[in-house]
């Protein structure tokens, strides 16, 4: 095992109330396309969270929306927003979704953030009626193992980073990705694939850390390079993302380069 799988659990960091609250701060929610991973292209209906326990360099999420209500797009693609009001209660966000469900056939219900499984308690009232309307489709940081398995019977899709220090310009979470990594495994209905952002200083080490903690090699790794949101440089030569891509291939069945295409579209 690399010495650096040695970050200490993050739970004490987050504030109690926050995990156990029955409502939740939402910033937006609205249809679009998935702009990342396994499922890029496909319609989705997303619920974005406010607030993270990370500081990713790369981070282009707001982490409030910018009137502190949360802003839903009746008409998807239209900017035209009806403002609801913070914390919100599972019955009106789950009312939001049955609404926005009739607009449009959608693989499933993408909850995002930030990061949504700071909102457990919330999750656990909203994933089980969600699964109804579509399969619930989980983006996390991968880093909270026990929030996690408060919910993972009602989660069909798990959107899993894996934190690189090379890209997030912070401490390692390879500890907290690993025990969330097993945790996820605990229900053989839910699907999990990984996400790596990565940039020209991603390491060996690094790489290695991630296969030790991906112990199934069909998982699916998703290689996301580090792009600028300002001007869309990104930040990695062509012959290096191919090295990290060929070394990861000899080791996972399924490594595919994505970048986040979305933004190309100038859709949310
Ligand atoms: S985990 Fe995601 S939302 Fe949180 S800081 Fe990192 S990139 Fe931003």
């Amino acid at each position: 095992m690399p010495t650096s799988l040695s970050t200490p659990s993050l739970q004490t960091a987050i504030p109690p109330q926050i995990a156990t609250a029955k409502t939740a701060p939402l910033q937006e929610i609205f249809s679009s396309i998935q702009g990342e991973g396994v499922y890029v292209g496909k319609r989705q209906i997303f619920v974005r969270f406010a607030h993270c326990h990370l500081k990713c360099a790369y981070c282009d999420t707001p982490m409030t929306s910018t009137t502190g209500k949360c802003h839903v797009e009746a008409i998807p693609g239209s900017s035209q927003h009806v403002l609801f009001e913070n914390p919100m209660t599972p019955d009106v966000l789950l009312g939001i979704l049955t609404q926005l469900n009739q607009t449009a056939r959608h693989h499933s219900i993408s909850f995002t953030g930030g990061e949504p499984l700071l909102y457990h308690g919330f999750l656990k009232s909203v994933f089980p009626e969600a699964q109804r309307l579509a399969p619930v489709y989980l983006e996390t940081s991968g880093t909270q193992a026990e929030f996690l398995a408060e919910v993972l019977p009602w989660v069909d899709i798990i959107a899993m980073d894996i934190k690189l220090p090379s890209a997030t310009q912070e401490a390692d979470q390879f500890e907290n990705h690993r025990r969330f990594y097993d945790a996820a495994q605990q229900n053989p209905n839910t699907e999990i694939y990984i996400k790596l952002v990565f940039n020209n200083d991603t390491t060996q080490a690094e790489l290695e850390a991630v296969k030790e903690i991906v112990n199934d090699r069909k998982t699916p790794i998703i290689l996301q390079p580090e792009t600028s949101l300002a001007d869309r440089t990104v930040y990695i030569q062509p012959r290096r993302m191919f090295e990290i891509e060929n070394t990861l291939a000899a080791h996972f069945e399924d490594v595919r380069i994505i970048p986040q295409t979305h933004k190309m579209l100038n859709v949310l």
